[in-house]
């Protein structure tokens, strides 16, 4: 469907000037990650944004990874970062490519560069070129290696090459200017030597390029037309033009920078969540408790909640946070209308009903989605020992409190009414059992007579129940408190995980697996964990509590 121009965001108005004019006669766009960790929401963001324009505008979206820094770099997190992607939905069909495909190419790129003058082989060490770049107040200064011939220039890179050289020795440098008020432009270097085994050409090399020279190249050999990153680099520009107008290419990429995404009270980025994973603070890169994309999956958010997410958020030219209830917001609406709501005890007190007969039971049928008949009902098992979470009871109920305490009259739901008459507690003190009456001629919840009751408060029978571990989250830091300490540890919130393990779901979704999910009555939606579920052990993690004071910003961005 065609849009107003004045709905579109800004890249999509430079796309459609560049198509206009001529510039590009088809869109190709990609999402060039550094395999030095896990993706994270930021990630999906700029995943979905050029995989989406690429859609959008019936072009083509590359997967590249951008492996020019062999030393952080790993196997592991090339397969993460395919997955996710994949997961997302962003779809690169047969274009699956490697920075260090195109070594051969960026290599040759360096020596057209040599022989037009414009690159030449420095002596000094990286500090030396630190102390000649000048600041962002006074000039530069010329490399005393500047003067070099084309000749020694193409052997001394023709040496590096062949490992004459050790890491810092020799670097290979563009001639632009030492005097530019953009300190990028001060002779930057191109290439480096690093004797390194890298996880594609092993030990084919032992100079790499930089990524200021490298990218630019990936970008033009791929042929991507609009090549999107993230507002760090708006000072690069100039370089990422000079390396393709040097280096010579028919159909120039064109650089646009947008904001990064940042989520309140939540750490993004890919250094951060390396210090928690590497401190083993948290459980891995798919602790629940990060924004990791394997995280967010382990959890349970959807690939379309997080697409939605990325949608509302926009694309901007300035840095902002993102409220994390925003995300919230987005899992509950995706979820709202999809799944099954069932009862789940998560602090259980067994309930006796001690007129119900011993050894009878009876199915019950539920609504699976109160908001959405079309999934259907299943059924519950009622019987005369049920289990009702802790906070539904009181011995001593403050004023308005209209769940179970003794003498009240309370509905089970879907089920029957039922009145406390005592209960036992042990030699803590802490309640143990309580024991109440049922109404037989209110079933189903319905009240007999007309006679109103206030509670209405979920329960699992107790011979049937699957116990199941429940994990509650909360944000690991809390930006408000800070998120470091003085001593520059991290400033956790200790109650970021709080494990249950002996909670009662109903049978209905005993047999449920890893990644499916379900709504808890008045908890949340909850998901089976992928990761610590085994056959006989079901554990499930809260995605998001149900209820929430958020609503969408005026602003939002909801198309
Ligand atoms: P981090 O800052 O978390 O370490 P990075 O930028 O180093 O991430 P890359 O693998 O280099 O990670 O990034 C791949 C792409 O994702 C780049 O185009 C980058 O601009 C983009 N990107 C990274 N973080 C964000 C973010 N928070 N929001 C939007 N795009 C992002
Ligand atoms: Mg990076």
């Amino acid at each position: 469907m065609e849009q107003a121009t004045e709905t579109k965001n800004f890249i999509e108005q430079i796309i459609d000037k560049d198509l206009a004019e001529g510039n590009c006669a088809t869109v190709c766009t990609r999402f060039p990650p550094e395999p030095n960790g896990y993706l994270h929401i930021g990630h999906a963001k700029s995943i979905l944004l050029n995989a989406g324009l690429a859609k959008e505008y019936g072009g083509l979206f590359n997967l590249r990874f951008d492996d020019t820094n062999p030393t952080k770099e790993k196997i592991e997190y090339v397969e993460s970062i395919k997955e996710d992607v994949k997961w997302l939905g962003a779809d690169w069909e047969d274009r699956l490519y490697f920075a260090s495909d195109y070594f051969d190419h960026m290599y040759e790129a360096a020596v057209k560069l040599i022989k037009k003058q414009k690159a030449y082989v420095s002596d000094l060490s990286a500090e030396e070129i630190r102390a000649y770049r000048g600041t962002l107040t006074e000039p530069g200064r010329e490399d005393p290696s500047s003067g070099r011939s084309v000749e020694e220039n193409l052997a001394l890179f023709e040496q590096m090459r062949e490992g004459k050289f050790a890491d810092g020795e020799k670097v290979l440098r563009a001639r632009i200017d030492m005097a530019s008020p953009n300190i990028n432009m001060r002779d930057p270097v191109i290439y480096r030597v690093a004797h390194m085994h890298h996880h594609n050409t092993k030990d084919k090399w032992c100079i790499y390029p930089m990524y200021d020279f490298a990218h630019p190249i990936e970008d033009a050999v791929e042929g991507i037309t609009h090549s999107i990153c993230t507002l760090e680099f708006e000072d690069h520009r100039p370089l990422y033009d000079w390396v393709v107008r040097e280096v010579g290419y028919e159909h120039p990429p064109k650089q646009i920078e947008f904001a990064k995404l940042y989520l309140t009270n939540v750490v993004t980025g890919k250094r951060y969540i390396k210090r928690l994973v590497e401190e083993k603070i948290v459980d891995g890169w798919d602790d629940p408790r990060l924004v990791s994309i394997a995280a967010l999956k382990r959890r349970g958010f959807t690939p379309e909640s997080i697409r939605r997410f990325v949608e509302l958020c926009g694309v901007s030219k300035s840095n902002s946070s993102v409220d994390y209830a925003m995300l919230e917001y987005c899992i509950r609406e995706d979820l709202k209308l999809k799944k099954t709501r069932i009862m789940a005890v998560l602090d259980p007190i067994k309930v006796i009903i001690d007129n119900y007969p011993e050894g009878q039971s009876e199915e019950l049928t539920v609504v699976n989605n109160m908001e959405n008949k079309e999934l259907g009902t299943h059924t519950v098992t009622f019987c005369r020992e049920l289990y009702i979470d802790r906070e539904d009871f009181m011995e001593e109920p403050p004023r308005k409190y209209f769940r179970m305490f003794p003498g009240n009259e309370v509905r089970l739901m879907q089920a029957y009414f039922v009145t406390c008459n005592s209960y036992t507690k042990d030699e803590n003190g802490r309640v143990t059992e309580i024991h109440c009456t049922y109404d037989p001629a209110s079933k189903g919840g319905n009240s007999p007579d007309g006679r109103k009751v206030k509670g209405t408060i979920h329960w699992v029978p107790a011979p049937y129940a699957k116990q199941v571990e429940v994990r509650l989250y909360e944000n690991i830091v809390d930006e408000e408190l800070g998120v470091y300490n003085e001593d520059g540890s991290l400033n956790l919130n200790p109650n970021s995980l709080q494990i249950r393990k002996n909670c009662y779901i109903e049978p209905y979704a005993a047999d449920a697996k890893a990644y499916d999910s379900f709504q808890f009555v008045r908890q949340g939606y909850f998901c089976v964990d992928a990761k610590d579920t085994t056959n006989d052990h079901l554990v499930f993690n809260r995605i998001v509590s149900l209820k929430s004071s958020y609503s969408l910003p005026a602003n939002a961005t909801d198309r």
